[in-house]
């Protein structure tokens, strides 16, 4: 807002107050907190209030700040003390950006806690003693050690300093999301914590006893953005692990509370599972690594819960396939449901390439089998579902859809003669749930061919667990290019009509086999030829 102070200010004045400002903040930026050189940025330089006036900030030099203009223009709250946490947040994200993932609260303590520290404890039935010497207390605090009823855990309640706390990246897998900086400024404004941040410790293991945060991350992260030194934590002491996790994986799925999505549920899933082939290790008398066993052993051997492994199995192979390193589809999922940016929702993802191309039955070969000659089946079952996930992707969405164009309100601006460009829209169309699960199954019914015509058995239920022959790949290639240049993709007249509203499976297989909806408006010139649309087109592949 305009500063009535500043614009009564002579150019000399306001030149001093420029110098003082950028003395009082030691030469840097108040939002990035880089360097300010007054005079190589002497024309990109701002001057503006650190409370705003409409939070009745004061009108006076005692409330101003120096910026880059351009940290100014782009600041993420109008209170420059947020904006610049916030700042340094993204600037955290940004540091690891390069790991392919975001941060997390081990990233904030690792940024904030200056020194990182085991926590060594002695309990008795009632209670738990420890000291802080690593920070220079070396009282011996007592505490009581309480045990929940119902469970037989024991916890005890401690404020502790951060060098104290890690983040427990196992049972909270996530990573902090953007819903963070809305804490920043609840925190900010005085408002308290309203839940208490949980951890366990193990003071029986390697001897290296550690607490780990694995709820309550982004409160916990909100505060040490905010300079907090300690924080309340419910700590339980030896939990059963397993317990432990099924509970937190429970809280964010059946029972909803805490707003996990689903690819982050699988991924809970996928590590209850290294967890139940851990212990089955250990009551087998397994060497720590062996993987001489199967899916359906680890069924059999825990009965009590065989539906839940089957589910983990399932999970494991989801979550491998969605967070693949060299997964190029992944970039264009809509991991939040309710988000407007990318194209594919997770939830189409799994109703079609996870539904038609995992195999569910559990396998009763070994996990180690034939691995050594790359012909383990679920490993080729995750590599190919990638390999294919990466054709569609370089054909249809990199480099041709824009998240920055997004997935809102699409139809209604190419109704309005909007610009939308050519390469999005087909992009936007072709990725529709409903147009997905019918070109989805072509794709397996172009791969059975491949097979067959291999002499090869097709397994319906497995489609992917043995090597593709060479050549479906290139006619996998070639149908998707083919299918991408319908006409009816870049159609701007069918937006209110064929793309206007929430269509079924059922009216887009009419189209691709009709080559019309199922009330006779004609979409397509013919029906889909699988034949021909796997032929090379001339000057390509
Ligand atoms: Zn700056």
């Amino acid at each position: 807002m305009a500063s009535l102070y500043l614009n009564r200010l002579s150019a000399d004045d306001r030149s001093t107050l420029l110098h003082e400002l950028h003395e009082r903040q030691g030469g840097h930026c108040f939002i990035c907190a880089k360097t300010i050189d007054l005079q190589l940025h002497k024309n990109s330089i701002d001057i503006d209030h650190v409370i705003p006036i409409t939070l009745n900030g004061p009108d006076n030099p005692g409330n101003f700040a120096v910026t880059h203009d351009s940290c100014n223009r782009g600041k993420q709250d109008s209170d420059l003390r947020v904006a610049r946490i916030i700042a340094r947040f993204d600037e955290i994200n940004k540091s690891i950006g390069a790991e392919n993932r975001a941060a997390n609260l081990g990233d904030i303590l690792k940024a904030y806690a200056h020194g990182s520290f085991d926590f060594a404890i002695s309990t008795d039935a009632t209670s738990v003693r420890f000291t802080l010497s690593e920070i220079g207390k070396n009282d011996i605090v007592t505490l009581p050690l309480y045990t929940d009823a119902l469970s037989g855990f024991r916890f005890f309640f401690a404020q502790l300093p951060i060098q104290y706390i890690h983040h427990d990246g196992k049972m909270n897998p996530r990573a902090i999301g953007p819903n963070i900086k809305k804490l920043i400024k609840e925190f900010h404004i005085k408002r308290p914590q309203l839940h208490v941040a949980l951890g366990w410790i193990n003071t029986q293991g390697d001897g290296s006893p550690k607490i780990r945060i694995f709820d309550g991350q982004h409160k916990a992260a909100a505060q040490i953005l905010l300079g907090t030194k300690e924080l309340p934590v419910r700590i339980f002491v030896n939990p059963d692990l397993d317990t432990l996790l099924t509970a937190n994986t429970v809280a964010g799925t059946t029972l909803r509370q805490v707003a996990f999505d689903k690819s982050v549920q699988r991924n809970l899933g996928s590590a209850l599972l290294a967890d139940r082939m851990q212990r089955y290790r250990t009551d087998r008398n397994l060497a720590e690594d062996s993987e001489a066993f199967s899916e359906q052993d680890l069924q059999r051997h825990f009965k009590g819960e065989s539906r839940e492994m089957k589910k983990y199995i399932l999970d494991w192979i989801r979550s491998s396939i969605t967070h693949h390193k060299d997964n190029k589809l992944r970039d264009f999922i809509e991991y939040g449901g309710r988000g407007s940016e990318f194209p594919l929702s997770y939830s189409t993802i799994e109703k079609t390439f996870y539904s038609f191309f995992i195999g569910s039955d559990l396998l009763s070969t070994r996990f180690n089998h034939r691995a050594e000659e790359g012909l383990n089946p679920r490993q080729l079952e995750i590599d190919q579902i990638v390999n294919l996930m990466n054709i569609i992707a370089e054909e249809i969405f990199v480099g041709k859809f824009e998240p920055a164009i997004g997935t809102s309100r699409i139809e209604n601006k190419v109704s309005k003669g909007e610009d939308i460009p050519e390469p999005h829209l087909i992009a936007y169309r072709m990725a529709k749930e409903e147009i997905v699960y019918n070109w989805l199954r072509y794709i397996k019914q172009v791969i059975q061919m491949a097979f067959v015509n291999a002499g090869v058995p097709f397994d319906e239920n497995a489609p992917l667990q043995k090597p593709l022959p060479t050549n479906a790949w290139n006619n996998l290639r070639n149908f998707v290019a083919a299918l991408k240049r319908l006409p009816v993709w870049v159609n701007r007249d069918m937006a209110t009509s064929v793309f206007g509203g929430k269509r079924n499976n059922d009216f887009w297989k009419e189209i691709f086999e009709e080559g019309q909806t199922p009330d006779g408006q004609k979409v397509l010139g013919q029906r889909l030829d699988l034949i021909k649309m796997i032929q090379p087109v001339d000057g390509q592949n």
